[in-house]
């Protein structure tokens, strides 16, 4: 457990450090949900030059693609240090869904109805029955249902249901609403967004980031993030490539309406996942390809997804599909984030490769940086999960 992630507060004494730090020009590349969050909380502690820059339309990548679940517990053993920054994350969202309805009108739908975890064949109950023993005695919220409760839980699933888990905490939220809501945040609150403004090189000075030039215009900042998800590595630090190897995983997922909503939780199996939002539509996922940065729809990925989700509940099979698309997902080669300043660079911060957990690590990662940039506060996450862990492509600036 990492105790000083928990405490991460504006209460100490920083305040006249925060007064200094409310002229300094923060520039943050990338609109994405890291981006806007950061942009968010770097706001709500006081800074006032914010300068967000999107190669497209904030919000419009791998965190409008995503499927928006928040669980921690569905998708690991329970232990970690990762599994630690996940519960975190997720246990900001209450308060941040709160936060964002009275700050822009918007309601990101955080559904805390759960997530149930299906058995259907010998090895799945087999991983059930470890995933239980193991949430069990760590003290995490877990529940074991027989099949029949199963069906009694979320009628609509298959009858050829074995068992499952309900994990209470694994929540979801409409990850589309989200961004719309921080992007809101971000306009009516003086950050500064230059859409469809690519940033191919950071400026260097010193061995310092000193901003950016895009679009023909040149941005200077104090401190520079990066929250570019699956593009990051294109970006070139002065003349040389930043020394960071992120790579785009595409995830193709489709999605089903019903006229009424049929489940109420999150289900997931060793197959896939159908999550359930309020508008009827059954969202299901999801590949995971290295098709480089290709966002077609295969017909071989609607037909697999499709089969599953059939499988899963076949209630509603002979439904059309109502949509589909594909996102990229930022992933590094250990499948961590990549967060915190990157050794012998100053002004330069990191915040990306969140692969398959970008929408539920969003708030903790924005208070992360926030305090990195604010006070210069280092967290042990800085270590777990900073560019350290790797043997960097060696950075060259013009010093
Ligand atoms: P993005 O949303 O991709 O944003 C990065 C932004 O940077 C983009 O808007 C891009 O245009 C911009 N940019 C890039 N380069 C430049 C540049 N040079 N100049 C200016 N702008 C630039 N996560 C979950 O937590 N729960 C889920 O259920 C979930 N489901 C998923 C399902 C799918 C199919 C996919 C694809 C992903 C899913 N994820 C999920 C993962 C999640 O979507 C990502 O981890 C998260 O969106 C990453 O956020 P980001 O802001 O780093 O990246």
């Amino acid at each position: 457990m990492f105790p000083g992630l928990i405490a991460i507060n504006y209460n100490y004494s920083w305040l006249s450090r925060k007064l200094w730090f409310m002229d300094r020009h923060i520039l943050i590349i990338g609109g994405g949900v890291i981006g806007l969050s950061i942009a968010r909380e770097l706001h709500k502690i006081g800074v006032r030059q914010i300068t967000l820059i999107e190669k497209g339309v904030c919000g419009g990548e791998a965190s409008w693609a995503a499927a928006g679940m928040l669980g921690p517990q569905a998708d690991s053993p329970g232990t970690g240090a990762f599994f630690d920054l996940c519960c975190a994350s997720r246990d900001l969202f209450p308060a941040l869904a709160s936060e964002l309805l009275d700050e822009t009108g918007i309601d990101i739908d955080l559904d805390r109805a759960g997530t149930l975890y299906l058995a259907f064949t010998d090895a799945d109950m087999l991983e059930i029955a470890e995933r239980y023993n193991a949430h069990r005695n760590a003290g995490l919220a877990i529940e074991y249902l027989s099949a029949d409760k199963t069906r009694r839980t979320e009628p609509f699933v298959s009858p050829d249901v074995r068992e499952s888990l309900f994990f209470a905490d694994d929540w979801q939220v409409d990850n589309r609403k989200l961004c719309a809501a921080l992007t809101s945040y971000a306009l009516s609150n003086g950050i500064t967004i230059r859409e469809n403004t690519t940033v191919e090189s950071l400026l260097v000075e010193d061995g310092r980031v000193t901003g950016v030039e895009a679009g023909g215009e040149r941005f200077d900042a104090d401190s520079t993030v990066i929250a570019t998800g699956a593009w990051t590595s294109l970006i070139k630090l002065g003349e040389v490539a930043l020394p960071v190897i992120v790579e785009p995983v595409r995830g193709q997922m489709i999605a089903f309406h019903t006229a009424k909503r049929l489940f109420q939780r999150v289900i997931q199996s060793s197959r896939g996942y159908l999550v359930p939002r309020t508008d009827g539509r059954i969202l299901v996922g999801s590949t995971t390809e290295k098709a480089g940065f290709e966002k077609t729809v295969t017909n071989a990925a609607e037909k697999n997804l499709t089969e599953m989700a059939y499988e899963v509940a076949p209630s509603i099979s002979g439904l059309q599909i109502a949509d589909s698309w594909s996102g990229l997902r930022p992933f590094a080669a250990d499948a961590l984030p990549l967060l915190g300043p990157i050794d012998g660079v100053d002004g330069l911060v990191l915040a990306t490769a969140h692969y398959r957990n970008g929408i539920l690590l969003a708030p903790i990662t924005a208070r992360l940086i926030a305090a990195k940039l604010i006070s210069g506060a280092g967290s042990e996450y800085f270590d777990t999960f900073g560019t350290g862990r790797f043997r960097l492509r060696s950075v060259v600036t013009n010093r």
